[in-house]
């Protein structure tokens, strides 16, 4: 054990000693069933609106991220005249999904 590790370790104990029930925060964790696709319209979710993300497995934001950069592919296609709206949702959905 090297001397930086002895005082982590020694910050770490003290920590732990002043640990009290009462300072916690009990958060209920639930869930849901997957989500199955719906008809595409114009308005569409991502992230956690759509999923059931638990928070302990650290890949919530990711996930959102992920979706933020599906849609903002379409939007761009969109925008640029290459695809209409509706379809280019309902690829973006459809990946989403997967
Ligand atoms: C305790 C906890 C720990 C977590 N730890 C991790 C982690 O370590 N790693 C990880 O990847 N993920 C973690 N997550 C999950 C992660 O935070 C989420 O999955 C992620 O933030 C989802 O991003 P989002 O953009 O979908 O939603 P959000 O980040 O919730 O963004 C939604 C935004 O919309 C705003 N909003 C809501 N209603 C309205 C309205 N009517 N008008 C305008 N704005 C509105 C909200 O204020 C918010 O800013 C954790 C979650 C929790 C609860």
């Amino acid at each position: 054990m090297t001397r930086s590790d002895n005082r982590l370790g020694a910050g770490a104990a003290r920590a732990d000693r002043r640990i009290r029930p009462e300072h916690g925060q009990r958060d209920q964790v639930r869930s849901c069933d997957a989500r199955q696709p719906w008809p595409t319209g114009p308005v569409t979710l991502l992230g956690d609106a759509i999923y059931n993300m638990t928070p302990m497995a650290g890949i919530g934001a990711n996930t959102a991220l992920r979706d933020a950069d599906l849609l903002r592919r379409q939007l761009i296609a969109v925008a640029s005249g290459e695809r209409d709206l509706i379809p280019a949702l309902h690829e973006y959905e459809e990946q989403m999904l997967d």
